[in-house]
């Protein structure tokens, strides 16, 4: 096999292999990267029913790596990645009344962005020994993502990671996942200030290009291709799983929706040949996406806060790569099309894509599921898969079955369990041992220089 190759969406990036992709990001041309070919697996589909998670995952990823990463290497990489989890089948797959709830949630921070981060981390890890390599990464959180990201890299040689989050503003709970991790690698950053002005800090970082570069400064925001990559794997194991015990020779997946990073590797893995009918696109009151696929139409509106934040998203980072393969892959309509809408804050396309069904869950939608479920078939959704849930419920398709990605433990959000149903129901050891841990947290004003010299300062006495 070869070394397969990346193209940018906007088409202004000569084609580059996997491990440049990872390192790159976003394309340098401010687009997204893609593979330049979509592998067709059709012919292996039978084989792979038969492997473990693991096994799964090493196939799929090969398939877009190639020979830019020697297999035994990508094995051991793999394997590693999911060690971490806690259950053996790493992503178990459970029949729950009429749909079927496909677990994402048993890495360390118990969200489904711990299957592409703790991948990622070993990756970065990886690429940087062979180059000898250093990276710093920085990112502003408001919850979930910062403390995914630190958990994917803690420990790793040749990373350390500065994460922001506003001081006050996330969750007790959250911000002990990030300041209670004690590697030397880990740095957090309570700001004074809001979650806007950690994004603005991070931005202005990231503009001032003599300390991205002497600094080697390096994101892990949900528009990496190998974040993209490590999703794949989890559509075709959910369908494998689904049609064997059903008998079904396909499958609908539901999927809560923010950045459309997570459906985008489900479209990813129709495209490739997984035995999917259909994906149903599920948002909360933020509905930009849902309305995209129901009327052609994708005009910005304002974040209001959910139950389910991490989809309160209004501009999805990924929804480019969808549009790149929307608009026949011609790199001069995607960009005229992001320009337009960077201009205007919106834009229409003519038609509708077919491999989609969207809908939104609201907050009485939300808390309804969650207590139809507990009550009926005694299992605890989180708000975001209770929105996937219901999104599903409403595009139920005779004759085929519905998975149902489960992005969060419901133990992450106890608060609105609480409100739905009762005190006490959703725990998780994981999160009950955080309470005693020793944490370590810096509080810097929201400004450039005062972060960028904490940076430096930190750097400099390691
Ligand atoms: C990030 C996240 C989502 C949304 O996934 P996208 O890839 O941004 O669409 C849904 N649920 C949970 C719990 C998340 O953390």
């Amino acid at each position: 096999m070869e070394k397969p190759l990346y193209i940018s969406t906007r088409g202004g990036v000569s084609p580059v292999d996997f491990n440049a992709a990872v390192m790159m990001g976003l394309a340098d041309d401010g687009g997204l990267l893609i593979p330049a070919e979509i592998p067709d697996v059709t012919s292996k589909l039978s084989a792979w029913r038969k492997l473990s998670y693991p096994e799964l995952a090493f196939e799929v990823l090969h398939c877009f790596i190639g020979d830019a990463v020697p297999s035994n290497d990508l094995k051991n990489l793999v394997k590693r990645s999911y060690s971490t989890f806690s259950v053996p089948e790493v992503v178990p797959v459970k029949a729950v009344g009429t749909v079927y709830i496909c677990e994402l949630f048993h890495g360390p921070t118990l969200a489904f962005k711990d299957i592409a981060l703790q991948f990622l981390g070993n990756m970065f890890e990886y690429l940087l020994a062979c180059t000898k390599g250093k990276l710093n990464i920085i990112g502003a959180t408001s919850g979930d993502t910062g403390s995914a990201a630190i958990h994917g890299v803690r420990g790793k040689a040749g990373i350390d990671i500065f994460i922001m989050f506003p001081e006050g503003r996330v969750s007790p709970l959250q911000e002990r996942q990030m300041t209670s991790v004690p590697d030397a690698n880990v740095h957090c950053i309570a700001i004074n200030g809001t979650f806007d002005d950690g994004q603005r800090v991070l931005k202005e970082l990231f503009n001032d290009m003599a300390f991205k570069r002497d600094y080697h400064l390096g994101a892990v925001n949900s528009v990496n291709w190998a974040r993209v990559l490590a999703q794949i794997v989890y559509y075709f194991w959910s369908a494998f799983r689904v049609t064997e015990e059903t008998g079904s020779s396909a499958v609908q997946v539901s999927v809560p929706t923010g950045n459309f990073g997570d459906i985008f590797a489900g479209y990813m893995a129709k495209r490739m040949g997984a035995p999917i009918s259909r994906l149903i696109l599920a948002t909360n009151e933020n509905d930009i996406l849902s309305r995209f696929f129901n009327t052609g139409e994708y005009s910005l509106g304002k974040v209001v806060p959910t139950l389910s934040p991490s989809m309160d998203i209004q501009v999805a980072s990924n929804f480019e790569r969808y549009l790149y393969y929307r608009l026949g892959q011609d790199t001069v309509k995607v960009r005229a099309t992001m320009d337009e809408f960077a201009k205007c804050k919106r834009i229409v396309v003519p038609g509708k894509d077919g491999e989609f069904a969207a809908g939104r869950g609201d907050t009485a939608t939300t808390i309804d599921t969650i207590q139809r479920y507990y009550r009926q078939h005694g299992y605890l959704l989180d708000p975001h898969t209770a929105v996937g849930v219901a999104v599903a419920e409403q595009n139920a398709c005779e004759g085929i079955p519905t998975v149902c990605l489960a992005t969060a433990h419901p133990a992450k959000f106890a608060a609105t369990i609480e409100k739905a149903l009762e005190p006490g129901l959703a725990v998780h050891p994981t999160l009950e041992a955080l309470k005693t841990l020793p944490t370590r947290k810096v509080l810097l004003d929201p400004l450039k220089e005062v972060v960028k010299g904490y940076v430096a300062e930190t750097l400099a006495g390691k």
